[in-house]
Parts: structure tokens; C-alpha cells; sequence
């Protein structure tokens, strides 16, 4: 049986690895997601094969109540709460860790009353405090990104101090932790510094940097679920968190990269610490407006468009009406194309997921190195609902928290169009001068609407 066992993890771990490969090709990405909920399917009837702890009833009683929790929230989440969704599903994961890994070891240690050895106590300590720190640090990265608490960033004099002495102080409790298995109390603390370190780490964290919080968050849960393995010896889980856990490294990094920061930043936290200079709000802007009619015409007489999606496509939920304004471009021979910006939206990938959604060919997305110098001989760019990710501030303002952000260059275009609702900041809370140059018109009102009307316009030239 417990070949059997084996054998089946390893088949998990081997579906788990070909369907992340996959994901990394968009047409075969649904099969990818498919593959690797087989994998899961493996595991879990394999996990469940071997217990005997609880009966199969119990089992199949939190079975139906988890998925009926999670069927009802995935299915009432609109698209623009993903990112919120992520965020709270890395605080479970991390949670879980914490929960597994405490339960294991207070049955060995003080139901059994056994020692456990060096390794698995190492990573009992491990998942507690990677745990607990990635749940309330994905809490409170949750209640940014649905604007309950300030998006900006919230610093307090010494707070760097004070998080690395939680963290020195993690450490010390942990080896008493480990040298006095039989007194719990050590496991309290390390969970209330975990549980500290986690608001304190994410709370400063601000502005435009939320995209590095939330993938170095996942990267955690990974790896607390990876410690967990250990503590269980269940050989899916080990494998299962190493591939988030490196994957969501992986992740950090291309968006250090893409936000121009370091990733020794982000682990000190208070990292974006300017976004609480409220912004660098520069002068009163004046800005241009253009009417759905003149907007059609500019179309109608460009020769190259690139359209710049951000998260107001996504509240919009425009990508389809984009579609057809595209077909409408490339029936007059327009060269149509995207240019996306890693940050865009309020999730990585989260443009080309929507775009995908609509049915937009993939090599129409072009990734924001490969098309930025594209821009000073393109006729016209229209940006749908993209704020931070245009805005030069970050190449010219040295007192805005987006400062040293790479930023699409749409402003170098012979005409800007930019459709937005009113003169609303984006994520990072800061004017964008932008909206006030000459060669920028702005097409003022829901981006669905408004440019249902344009393609309408298109459609009867
Ligand atoms: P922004 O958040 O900068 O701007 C979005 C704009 O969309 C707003 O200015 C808003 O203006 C407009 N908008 C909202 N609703 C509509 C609508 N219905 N129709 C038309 N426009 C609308 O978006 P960007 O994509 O440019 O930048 C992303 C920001 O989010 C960056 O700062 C990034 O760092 C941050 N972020 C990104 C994450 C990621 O992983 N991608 C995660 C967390 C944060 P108005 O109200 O006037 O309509």
C-alpha cells in the first residue's frame, strides 16, 4: 500500500510539473490548469488512502463544505476582486501551514510526549512562522487592494528596527522552542511575532509595489506548505510547495525587475516607503477633450495603433468591444497591437488573461521592452483605463513614489487617447501629466460605452 502510495505522489508531482510547462504557452494554458487539477485529484485521493486518524465520513464532510465555500466565492467573484481573491487564498494557504504543522507537532510533543528530531522541529518552527507571517501579511495586502485600508504606504519611525528584531526574536524562541518541546508556550510567542512581522512587514509597502508584495506572498505560502511537507513526510507536499515557492521567487523577481527595485527591498519592507509623500502632486493639469466622432477619425486615419490596456479595462470589462475595434482597425489596414506593461491591472498577467478572455491573438500583446521604442513612430495610442503604468512622473519626478518605474512610453506617440471616466488617480494615488500634454486627448467616460461608440462611428465610415 504504501508503494502504491508513493507512486501515486510521484505521479502527482510529474502532472503538477507538465502542467505548470504548460502554462507557460496561452493556447495550451486551460489544459496546463486541467493537468495539474488531475495531479491534485491524485494526491488527495492518495492522502486520503492512508489516513486513519479520522474516518472517510468526516473527511468527505469538510470535502463538501470547503468546495461549497470555495464554488460560491469563485463563482460571485467578478474579475477586477481576483487580485483580492489571490491575496486571500495565499493567507489560507499560509494559515493551513501554520494549523498542520502546529497540530503535528503538539501530538507528538505534548499528546505522545515524544522529542521530535532536529529536522522535522526545524520545519515545524519553519511553517509556524513562515505561516503566520504570510497570512497577515496577505490579509492586510488584501484589505489594500479592495481599498479598505490605504493603498499607500504606512511607515513609523524605527520600524525597520523593530521588524528585525522580531525577527532576531523569532529565532531565539524557536531554539527554545526546539530545546524544550514539552513547554508550549515558546510556540505561542513564535506565532504572535510571526502573526506582528506580517502586518508589520506589508503595511509599509505602498503605491505602485503591491504586484512584488503579493508574488513574494505566494512564493511564502509556497514554502510554508514545503516545510509542512517535512513535518507530515508527505513527499507531494514537499514537492508541491517547492514549485510555488519557486515559482513565486521566480515571479518576484521579473517584477522587481519590471518595477526597477531591488528584491532586498521588498524582504525589509517599508519598500515604495515614498508613496506617502501623497503623491508629488505636481500643477493643475488642463487637459483636451475629444468626442466619440473625432476619436473615430483619428482611428480611421491612423496607420499604427498601439492600445494600452491598464485596470480600468478590466472595471470596464472592455476587452470584447476592443476586439471589435481592432477587427475594424485591421479591416482598414491599421497594424493594431497591445502593449503590456508587467504591473497593468491588479494581478500579474491579469491584461493578458482579460485579452486572452476576448480572443485577441497573443502575438497582438507585445511586452512592454520589446515595444517601448516602438511608440515615437506610432500614430496613435490609445490607453484604456492605464494610469500609473504611462505615467512619465516616474522617469521625471524624483519625489513621486513611482519614481525609477519603467513606464510605457504612450506619451512619445504622435496622438494619445486616453479613455477614462474622469480625472480619478490610479492605484498609486498621483496626478499624471500625461493627460495635460499637447499631443493628449482624453475621451472622458466609461470605456465600454464609450467605445462601443466609437467602433459604431468606425462602422458607418
Ligand atoms: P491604474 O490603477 O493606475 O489606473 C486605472 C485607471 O482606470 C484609473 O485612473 C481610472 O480612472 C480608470 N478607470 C476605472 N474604471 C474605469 C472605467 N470603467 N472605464 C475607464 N476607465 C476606468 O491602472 P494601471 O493598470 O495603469 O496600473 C496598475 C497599478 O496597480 C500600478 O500602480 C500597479 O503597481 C498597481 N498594482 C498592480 C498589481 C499587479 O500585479 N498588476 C497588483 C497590485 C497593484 P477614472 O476613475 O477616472 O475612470
Amino acid at each position: 500500500m504504501n508503494i502504491l502510495i508513493q507512486v501515486a505522489y510521484l505521479i502527482a508531482s510529474v502532472l503538477f510539473i507538465i502542467g505548470i510547462k504548460m502554462l507557460g504557452r496561452t493556447k495550451d494554458a486551460r489544459n496546463g490548469n486541467l493537468v495539474s487539477a488531475a495531479g491534485m485529484l491524485v494526491a488527495i485521493l492518495a492522502t486520503v488512502a492512508q489516513v486513519d486518524a479520522i474516518s472517510l465520513t468526516d473527511i468527505l464532510i469538510c470535502v463538501v463544505i470547503g468546495s461549497a465555500i470555495g464554488l460560491y466565492t469563485a463563482g460571485k467573484v467578478e474579475m477586477t476582486q481576483m487580485p483580492e481573491m489571490v491575496a486571500l487564498f495565499n493567507g489560507f494557504g499560509g494559515m493551513a501551514s501554520l494549523t498542520v504543522a502546529m497540530s503535528d507537532f503538539w501530538l507528538n510533543t505534548q499528546v505522545n510526549g515524544f522529542q521530535v528530531g532536529p529536522i522535522i522541529g526545524t520545519s515545524a518552527i519553519l511553517s509556524i512562522f513562515i505561516g503566520g507571517l504570510t497570512f497577515t501579511g496577505s490579509m492586510i495586502a488584501f484589505l489594500k487592494l479592495n481599498g479598505k485600508i490605504s493603498g499607500g504606504s504606512v511607515m513609523f519611525k524605527g520600524q525597520h528596527m523593530i521588524n528585525l528584531l522580531l525577527l532576531i526574536a523569532a529565532i531565539v524562541v524557536g531554539v527554545f522552542g526546539m530545546m524544550n518541546q514539552d513547554q508550549p508556550l515558546y510556540f505561542f510567542i513564535l506565532i504572535g511575532i510571526a502573526l506582528l512581522l506580517g502586518i508589520l512587514t506589508v503595511i509599509p509597502i505602498g503605491g505602485a509595489d503591491m504586484p512584488v508584495v503579493i508574488s513574494l506572498l505566494n512564493s511564502y505560502s509556497g514554502m510554508a506548505a514545503c516545510t509542512t511537507g517535512f513535518v507530515l513526510n508527505n513527499n507531494v507536499l514537499i514537492v508541491s510547495g517547492a514549485l510555488v515557492g519557486a515559482s513565486g521567487i521566480i515571479l518576484t523577481q521579473i517584477m522587481c525587475k519590471a518595477m526597477n527595485r531591488s528584491l532586498m527591498n521588498v524582504l525589509l519592507g517599508g519598500f515604495g516607503q515614498t508613496a506617502s509623500v501623497a503623491g508629488g502632486d505636481g500643477p493643475e493639469i488642463t487637459v483636451k477633450e475629444v468626442g466619440v466622432e473625432e476619436a473615430a477619425m483619428l482611428f480611421d486615419s491612423a496607420s499604427s495603433v498601439i492600445v494600452v490596456p491598464g485596470y480600468g479595462m478590466a472595471v470596464a470589462q472592455a476587452q470584447h468591444v476592443i476586439r471589435e475595434l481592432s477587427e475594424q482597425c485591421e479591416k482598414r489596414g491599421i497594424d493594431f497591437r497591445f502593449a503590456i506593461h508587467p504591473v497593468a491591472g491588479r494581478m500579474p498577467g491579469h491584461m493578458n488573461v482579460l485579452l486572452a478572455e476576448a480572443n485577441i491573438s497573443y502575438d497582438k500583446l507585445i511586452e512592454m521592452d520589446e515595444i517601448n521604442d516602438d511608440f515615437a513612430n506610432t500614430d496613435l495610442v490609445f490607453v484604456v483605463g492605464a494610469n500609473d503604468v504611462v505615467n512619465p512622473a516616474a522617469r521625471t519626478n524624483p519625489q513621486s513614489p513611482i519614481f525609477g518605474m519603467p513606464i510605457l512610453n504612450a506619451d512619445k506617440a504622435r496622438t494619445v487617447i486616453v479613455s477614462k471616466r474622469s480625472m480619478g488617480k490610479g492605484y498609486a494615488g498621483i496626478e499624471n501629466e500625461l493627460f495635460g500634454y499637447d499631443n493628449c486627448l482624453m475621451l472622458f467616460g466609461d470605456a465600454k460605452q464609450t467605445i462601443t461608440k466609437v467602433v459604431s462611428e468606425l462602422k458607418e465610415m
